[in-house]
């Protein structure tokens, strides 16, 4: 069947028509409510649910997010019933003419046209389905939709409910260690399975810098994940069974080979390496869309056609430090894209489209990670010059009980501007990220950061609060008070300068760098001849710890007249850096 449906523009208020019912479609079709009692508004949504809370679906995975009605935010009666919505799930929009300015819908068996006025695209993303052949087998799943999450808790009840399984404990595979791949890894684990997680990438968490993966490994490995870094999975196979009688029969299990050869046999699969834009109902509409794949909008969300407006996953944003134009796969700038493109549709005054810090975060067992701006690998590609400061300073004062430690990377421009910062630890990461991004955005530097003034009181915080610490750190690298080395000049730091250890005796007794001299920094002013023999003339590279006793000693050395430099990070960072010390 092909026929037109709805009200003509005419015959009533504008049409507006809204593809994707969920993060950006549904923040725009609420906010043009609000602002145009009047228009007609259509939300089409190919899948059956509309308005569900997508990043909610790990934690309904794990029984945290107990009642699967909990993800469902909204039905389309009840979008009906307070907003006037005419919200269509099953809906699947096939086509744009964006000269008659019509869409083409297939409904079940039925296919349809509805024109618009005003067209919103927020299809999402696609997941990127990797080389792995194998595939289609039912026991790989993804985690996306609420389909997804109900078939993989049916195939975890039935697991754990059954003897049937290949190990002592239900075994799963996760392949991809991104922030969705975590999150099923440890949803996984907290329903009893032992988990394989397999990362192409030499770290977790691709986006985090190297020398805070090895934490989160840390804490996988303590939770009895089994780490595959560096491989990728190549093949699932159906594991046969040899019943009493001799027949093999399927398990429902799989081996996964991975591309170091090794095979892991799992009961399940999950598959969550990435995801691309879904742009292809734009693309074949002639929409303009950027190297990326990306659909192009400019700052009001508008695409190349005056008649369509794009947000979310679909779209190309531009990256704050780079300029790098780039798809941003999160829930923040998707919402805040919808309520401006419903701005922009009902001739409001729209704030224009800041560049995207790509803040993000994720929980891994006891460990929170989280990034804003720009990260070192993504520094160097860009060939933006950039100094790196790695502080490991408590969550709130050392003499409340309870301080935990927060491992805080930031870069910085020469001129001390904030690039971006990295931070995970057990507590407190998620306000220091969040003050960091604020930084970024507001174009602060490490001097802005040193005098900004936050909330103290012991059990929050210190009255000199990290991120103060971070511009203090940064101040002084800047300013050449305290010159610093980095763990990953270790090798050109061992061949030609002293190791100057200035930790405790018994701290360099359980591990110490070969050729490192050890005076603990308390005795340095009473050694300092020591030093100078030892240096002959050479550059003093110390470190200690966590970096602050050793920038003690380095601002000692440098008024000695020595040449010294401090360890950004101390010898927690050197481990990370080189696990094998
Ligand atoms: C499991 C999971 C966890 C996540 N956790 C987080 C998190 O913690 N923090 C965070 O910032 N982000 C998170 N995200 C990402 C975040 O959900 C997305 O960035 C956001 O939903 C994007 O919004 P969107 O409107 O572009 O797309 P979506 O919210 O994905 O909505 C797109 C909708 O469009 C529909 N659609 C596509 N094509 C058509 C068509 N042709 N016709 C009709 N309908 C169509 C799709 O079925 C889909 O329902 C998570 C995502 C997932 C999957």
């Amino acid at each position: 069947m092909t026929a037109t449906t709805g009200l003509s523009p005419d015959e009533g208020g504008t049409r507006i028509v809204i593809v994707g019912g969920v993060a950006g479609g549904m923040s725009a079709a609420a906010r043009a409510r609000r602002l145009d009692e009047h228009a007609e508004i259509v939300v089409l949504e190919q899948g059956a649910y509309v308005s569900f809370a997508n990043c909610g679906l790990p934690y309904h995975l794990s029984g945290e997010i107990d009642q699967r009605e909990a993800l469902l935010l909204h039905t389309p009666e009840s979008l009906a019933e307070s907003l006037n919505l005419d919200v269509r799930t099953g809906h699947r929009v096939t086509g744009i003419d964006k000269f008659a300015q019509k869409v083409t819908i297939a409904a079940g068996d039925d296919t349809y046209s509805l024109p618009y006025d005003a067209l919103l695209l927020s299809p999402g993303a696609v997941a990127v389905r990797p080389p792995i052949e194998g595939l289609d087998h039912p026991a790989v799943h993804t985690l996306r939709t609420v389909p997804d999450v109900d078939a993989l808790r049916d195939r975890i009840e039935e697991l754990l409910d059954s003897p049937g399984h290949i190990g002592p404990a239900p075994t799963a595979v996760v392949v991809g260690a991104g922030f969705i791949g975590l999150e099923a890894v440890e949803a996984l684990t907290t329903r009893g399975l032992q988990v394989h997680l397999v990362e192409l990438s030499d770290h977790v968490l691709p986006p985090l810098d190297t020398e805070l993966a090895p934490l989160l490994a840390d804490e996988l490995a303590a939770h009895g994940v089994d780490l595959r870094l560096g491989v990728s999975a190549q093949a699932v196979a159906p594991v046969g069974a040899v019943d009493e009688s001799g027949e093999h029969s399927s398990t429902g299990a799989v081996t996964v080979t991975l591309s170091d050869g090794a095979t892991l046999i799992a009961d399940l699969v999950i598959v969550n390496v990435g995801v691309r834009p879904a742009s292809a109902l734009a693309l074949d509409a002639g929409l303009e869309l950027g190297p990326s794949g990306a659909i192009r909008v400019d700052g009001d969300q508008h695409t190349s056609d005056p008649h369509i407006w794009a947000v979310g996953d679909a779209v190309e944003v531009t990256q704050a430090i780079t300029g790098a134009r780039m798809p941003v796969p999160l829930a923040g700038p998707a919402n805040r894209q919808g309520r401006r493109a419903a701005d922009s549709i009902c001739g409001r005054r729209t704030t224009p489209q800041a560049a995207v810090l790509g803040t993000a975060i994720v929980r891994v067992f006891g460990l929170t990670a989280a990034t804003t701006g720009a990260n070192q690998a993504t520094l160097r590609k860009a060939g933006i010059k950039h100094q790196v400061m790695h502080i490991h300073p408590g969550d709130h004062a050392g003499y409340y009980p309870g301080s935990e430690q927060v491992h805080l990377v930031a870069s910085f421009a020469p001129d001390g501007t904030l690039l971006g910062a990295q931070g995970v630890g057990r507590a407190g990461v998620d306000k220091r990220i969040d003050i960091l991004a604020t930084a970024i955005r507001a174009g602060m530097s490490a001097d802005d950061l040193a005098e900004l003034e936050l909330a103290y009181a012991p059990p929050y915080g210190s009255a000199k609060d990290p991120v103060n610490m971070l511009g203090f750190v940064a101040q002084n690298v800047l300013d050449g008070t305290m010159p610093q080395w980095q763990a990953q000049e270790l090798d050109e730091a061992m061949a030609t300068t002293l190791l100057l250890d200035v930790r405790s005796r018994s701290e360099f007794a359980e591990g110490h760098l070969d050729g490192a001299l050890n005076i603990p920094h308390l005795e340095l002013r009473a050694r300092l001849d020591e030093v100078r023999t030892s240096a002959a003339g050479r550059t003093v590279c110390v470190h200690c710890a966590s970096g602050v006793r050793s920038y003690l000693a380095t601002r000692v050395l440098l008024s000695e007249g020595f040449d010294a430099l401090n360890l950004s990070g101390g010898w927690l960072t050197l481990r990370a850096v080189h696990p094998n010390l």
